[in-house]
């Protein structure tokens, strides 16, 4: 159905039950997922000491990977092995962590991940100050002069999507706004359908 549907891409939400409350699921799975889709596989690591298996999600098929800054105290040579390995390297921050943590990295990393509730389960609601989050990242990128993604994740829904792209998101990711739509593949498509109309120049 994703395929389909033309969603750009497929989030896969790791939880350790250590760094986050609930588990989920492992590098098995994603390599089951690897062989099932062609879509790019973006693995969102919510564990401790990311470090140990970043890159073993890489190799079972993962295109992007986001480690948390507040599981990683070495982050620069986590974000580098990411990148040798093959994959597009991210790091995510929890609602509390600012985006000044990430000053000293810029230039390390291909995309950031914004936490819009606090991780460990889905269905929860956004947090509304992450708007302004989003918008501090994004001056943040124009005043270093250096391109990244941002990634914006946990309670995105067709309400908040086209304030959240005009602030300057660039990846929307979507769980229940999609999941749980009466028809996922409308959801998909009025996602798309907003963040095109609301890019920045
Ligand atoms: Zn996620």
């Amino acid at each position: 159905m994703l395929e389909s549907t033309g969603a750009d891409i497929v989030h896969v939400d790791v939880m350790d039950g250590r760094f986050v409350p609930n588990i989920t699921l492992g590098m098995p799975v994603v390599a089951a997922m690897r062989k099932v889709t062609s879509l790019p596989l973006d693995c969102h690591l919510m564990i401790m000491e990311p470090s140990r298996y970043a890159l073993e999600f890489v190799a079972a098929g993962a295109a992007w990977v986001s480690v948390h800054q507040e599981a990683d105290p070495h982050l620069h040579r986590t974000l580098d092995s990411i990148r040798k390995g093959g994959a597009k390297a991210g790091v995510a921050l929890n609602p509390g962590t600012p985006v000044e943590t990430l000053v000293d990295l810029i230039g390390d990393f291909d995309f950031v991940l914004l936490m819009s509730v606090n991780p460990g389960f889905g269905g929860q609601s956004f947090i509304p100050r992450i708007m302004d989050k989003t918008r501090r990242l994004d001056a943040l990128r124009t005043e270093r002069q250096t391109p990244f993604l941002i990634q914006v994740d946990g309670g995105v829904s067709q309400k908040n999507a086209a304030e959240l792209v005009q602030a300057g998101a660039d990846c929307l990711v979507a769980g229940n706004a999609v999941f749980k739509a009466p028809d996922p593949a409308e959801a998909i498509h009025q996602l798309q359908a907003m963040m095109r109309g609301n890019r920045k120049a």
